[in-house]
This record gives C-alpha cells, structure tokens and sequence, in this order.
C-alpha cells in the first residue's frame, strides 16, 4: 500500500486512528476512521468508512483488552484483513518533544530515547504515545514512522511566555512552559485561513474545551501563548485535572496529608476538575443535565475560568480579533459558548444565538467587535500531513 498514512492517536485509555489515502498533490483522504476506547474497561472498536458507513462496532468482554499492547494486537488484526500491505509511513501523536523538538521527526532508536527520557512530564500520556512506536518498530523495523508533538507548535514563544519566575538553572534544565495540543491549534490556525484569512493574519485566542482543555493566543498563524506549561496540569480546568492551582497546596498535599508522589499525582490527574468541583462527573454532558449545585459550581468555575484566561490571552498579545471554540465541548456545548460569550460581552463579543445553537462557522453577529467561530478540530489530518510532507521532502 504504497499511498496510504495510518495516523496512530494513543491516548490513555484509547486509541483514535485513520487511514488517509495520499495524492499526487500532497491531497489527503480518509478511508477509515476508527476508535478503540475503553481500554482496560470495557473496550469497543469502531471504524467506518471515509463515507462514514459503519466497519465495525464490536464490544469486546470485560477484561478482553487489558492494555494498549492488547489493543494494538486487535487493531492490527483488524486492519490486516482491510489492507493489502503495510501503509507508507504511520503518524503518530507524541505529547512531550521537550525542548528539543520544534516540528515532527522521523524516530529512530535515538529518538526514542530522548522521547523516553520525556516521561515523567507527562506520565499519563507519553508512555501510551511510544507504546504504538515500539510495537510497529518490532514488526516492520523499515516502515517510517513519524513523531507529531503537541508542544510543538507553541517552540519560539517570547521569553516571558516561556518561564517561570524561578532560576535560570532550571529553565536550562527544561522546567519551562512548553504548551499542548499544539496539532490542534495548528490545525486550527491553518483552517482559519481559508475560512476568515484576515482574521487568521490578526490576533486570535483558540479554546481547545475538550477532557483536555487549554487555550491558546495566536498571532498571524503563530503561537504567543498558552495557559498549559510544564505539564499537562496546568491553566484551565479539566475533566479531571484541576488546571492553574497554587503551588503550595502540593507541597501542604505532602507535608500535612503525608500524600505520596503517586497519590498526589493521582489525585491531580484523575480526581481533580469537573469530577472533583461536581462530585458527580467529568463529563459535560452530564453537568449540563444535572440540577445538583456541585454541577451548577463545576460549570460556573469552568467559564469564568475561560473568559478569564481569554481576557489574559488577549492582554498578552495587547489586543485580540477573534475567538475560537473546537475540541468537544467548544464545539457542541452551546451553553458553554453562550456563557463565555456572555462573560466577554464587555469586551465587545456579541453572539448570533441562532448561529450558535447551529454550532458551526461564525456565531458572531456582524457587528461583534470580536469574530467568534466554531470550528471542528481534526489532529489526525494534521499529523498526516506532516507525515506525508516529512517523507516528500526526505
Ligand atoms: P479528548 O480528546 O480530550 O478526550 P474531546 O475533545 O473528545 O476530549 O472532548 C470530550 C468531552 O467533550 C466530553 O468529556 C464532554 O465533556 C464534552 N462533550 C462532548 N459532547 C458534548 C455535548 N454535546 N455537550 C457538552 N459537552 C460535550
């Protein structure tokens, strides 16, 4: 299969993954689109077709797929019997580049060896990122395979964008702000050129409100800012992450509650966010459909949390344009929108309220200081891109 990319999207209990057909002209077609989720759990796979008729929906027993190598062995099986040959190349997602990598690289051993040593800045995402790397390098040692890093997109940021207030030491050593779902924004970013190319050359701030959330400045295609740093932890709340947090309650965590590293690691990672403000869920949906008042806090605190790093995003690039909302909840939580939008009226956002309830495109009146858009997010098309374009150029 000489004209085909997989893009491999681990995560950390599923696995997101297309086939693109690539063209003559660098064009990018997907003919299957698949998940595997439920990882651990109770997992399922499902593909369809680039027309979206239905693969395969099959739910596997409980305990059937331990792990992601299990889930890779199924995948692979899965997508033997739908291909002729080894594709030309496979994407994959890699959370942390670190400081080192500022744009997608073909692995090699040493590569993996720096992206191992990333590890601990993401515990729960880059591990299950090189898993995939590793399992296809056994099999096919040939088969290129390139590595799309989140952080990437945000390297060249100015200084003050970048550190922390702390010594220049540790900066050296790589504790800095790095930044994530970079191949969204960057996605984003390239997408609003065709859609609103004078707003894509200004200043734009982009809401990716997914389980993840951060936001992102803009500037003519080029990240300024993010409010994700170090980790993945940071800036805004999450499914289950509590987002910006005062670095003493860690260390009152260790000192006072005798919290292990792990605990605490546990705790900020998978009980923190919406899960911890409501009690009830991690999950949007579920909030917006609950009348309890831990649900009610849990959405209070996530909009003024947006509309509040919005406004800092925008002081950062001393002044803004527009507003972007992709990622699951920014692009079918209507209510979320409103609510920001309502919060950032002062700004001079106005929106079309039909045009949200419709969820796609501008949503913005006409007259609305700020444009403001829903735009679909699609990571796996941008790492195909950068695989194909990695491999054209080589
Ligand atoms: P990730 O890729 O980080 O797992 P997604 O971008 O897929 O996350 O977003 C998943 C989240 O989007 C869900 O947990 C849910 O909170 C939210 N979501 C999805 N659909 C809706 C909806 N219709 N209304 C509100 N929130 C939604």
């Amino acid at each position: 299969m000489a004209d085909t990319i997989l893009v491999v999207n681990a995560g950390s209990s599923s696995i997101k993954f297309q086939l693109f057909a690539a063209g003559s002209e660098n064009d990018l077609t997907a003919t299957i689109i698949g998940q595997l989720d439920g990882i651990g759990t109770h997992a399922r796979l499902r593909g369809k077709d680039g027309g979206g008729e239905v693969l395969i929906d099959h739910a596997f027993a409980a305990g059937e797929m331990a792990d992601i190598p299990s889930a890779l062995r199924q995948l692979r099986l899965w997508l033997a019997e739908r291909l002729t040959g080894p594709p030309m190349a496979v994407g994959h997602r890699v959370v942390h580049g670190g400081p080192i990598y500022s744009r997608p690289t073909v692995v090699t051993d040493a590569v993996l060896e720096t992206l191992d040593r990333l590890v601990p800045l993401a515990p729960l995402h880059q591990p299950n990122n090189l898993t995939p790397i590793r399992a296809i390098r056994v099999e096919y040692p040939d088969l290129p395979q390139v590595a799309c890093f989140d952080t990437a997109f945000h390297r060249g940021q100015s200084p003050v964008a970048e550190r922390f207030a702390i010594p220049e030491a540790l900066f050296e050593e790589g504790v800095r702000r790095y930044g994530f779902h970079g191949l969204s924004y960057e996605y984003i970013a390239r997408s609003l050129r065709d859609i609103d190319p004078e707003l894509a050359a200004g200043k734009v701030v982009v809401g990716h409100l997914g389980s993840g959330a951060s936001m992102c400045a803009i500037q003519d295609g080029r990240s300024v800012e993010s409010t994700m740093g170090f980790t993945a932890l940071d800036g805004l709340p999450m499914g289950t992450r509590p987002g910006q947090l005062d670095p003493g309650v860690v260390l009152y965590l260790a000192a006072n509650k005798n919290m292990s590293d792990q605990a605490i690691e546990h705790l900020l990672y998978h009980e923190c966010g919406l899960k911890g403000l409501s009690g009830i869920s991690n999950d949007m949906r579920d909030l917006e459909k609950s009348d309890a008042s831990g649900a009610k806090l849990a959405i209070d605190y996530f909009v003024h949390r947006v509309a509040r790093e919005f406004a800092a995003l925008a002081t950062g690039m001393a002044g803004v344009d527009g507003l972007v909302f992709t990622a699951g909840i920014g692009e079918n939580s209507s209510l979320i929108r409103a609510r920001v939008c309502e919060r950032l009226a002062w700004l001079g956002v106005e929106l079309d309220a039909s045009a949200n309830a419709e969820g796609c495109g501008r949503i913005s009146t006409a007259r609305s200081r700020i444009a403001v858009y829903v735009m679909p997010t699609n990571e796996e098309l941008m790492i195909a891109r950068h695989t194909l374009d990695l491999l054209r150029r080589q």
